[in-house]
């Protein structure tokens, strides 16, 4: 009997379930791939925020990556949330001296509700050393503001961004259009360097949005792991958020996530 695909999150817990490597690995599984974690930090976090952080040392980070890339095997791979220079420099070191299958980055830098989970300083370790390994980066519009320091308000704008970001050196750039215009289609801008193409979804209009960038990031990692190729994988992945989104819950007394196992529910 031949092994499933395999996708690896390095991101961080949430202990509400509905963000960070919970939400990764539950894609991974609904996406019919076998899903492992490297912990990057724990967040004590419920729908209204995160309101602990507590980040593992880099080199323990590094540990969990080398032990089941030189055992298991990883077919692709996603970052999530970081948390510092500490740990970025550390993964970086590792994903150079193992094979974990193409990268996707989502860089994450804080919750919708605005608490900071990646340090002021980490942001130059993250796009001059991360980026440069990344199959796919999948920045949404306020982390474009804290990675380039540049507002965007329009397609045009996404455009800019995603030449600006292509220049650290990722293969592709997806820059996410979901926080535009709340009353249009989600519309999210793919480039490669020298070609643009626009993904449209209708916009389902849910507040329990909580995780959908992780989501997004993961179902895409699943289907590269899948073998599709980064165009096929982002489509897949976008398909996946939509229904995700389509499938979102409230939970607790603030924001609920999104459905990540919208296709086994009853
Ligand atoms: N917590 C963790 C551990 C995360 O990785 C993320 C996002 O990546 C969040 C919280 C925030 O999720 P959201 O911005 O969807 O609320």
């Amino acid at each position: 009997m031949t092994r499933p695909p395999t996708a690896l999150t390095i991101a961080g817990s949430d202990s509400g379930g509905g963000a960070g490597l919970q939400a990764d690995l539950k894609t991974f599984l609904c996406c019919g791939v076998h899903g492992m974690s490297a912990v990057t930090a724990v967040t004590a976090q419920h729908s209204r925020g995160v309101v602990g952080v507590h980040a593992l040392p880099g080199s323990f980070v590094a540990a969990q990556v080398m032990a089941v890339a030189t055992d298991i095997g990883v077919d692709a791979t996603k970052t999530g949330m970081l948390a510092n220079a500490d740990v970025i420099t550390a993964v970086v070191q590792v994903l150079q001296s193992v094979d974990v299958g193409p990268l996707v980055v989502d860089p994450v830098s804080a919750s919708q509700h605005g608490d900071p989970l990646l340090a002021d300083d980490a942001v130059t370790a993250l796009t001059s050393k991360l980026f440069p390994l990344a199959a796919l980066v999948t920045p949404n519009l306020p982390e474009v503001k804290v990675l380039l320091g540049l507002e965007v308000r329009d397609r045009a704008g996404m455009r800019e961004a995603a030449k600006r970001l292509f220049e650290f050196g990722p293969r592709w750039v997806l820059v996410k259009g979901g926080h535009l215009d709340s009353d249009q289609p989600a519309v999210d801008v793919l480039y490669d360097g020298s070609s643009f193409s626009e993904l449209s979804a209708p916009r389902h209009p849910s507040v329990h949005t909580h995780g959908s960038g992780d989501t997004l990031a993961a179902a895409t990692a699943a289907s590269l792991a899948r073998g599709l190729d980064v165009p096929a994988a982002v489509a897949a992945g976008k398909e996946f958020i939509t229904s995700a989104v389509e499938g979102s819950f409230p939970l607790g007394s603030g924001r609920g996530p999104v459905g990540h196992f919208w296709r086994v529910r009853q």
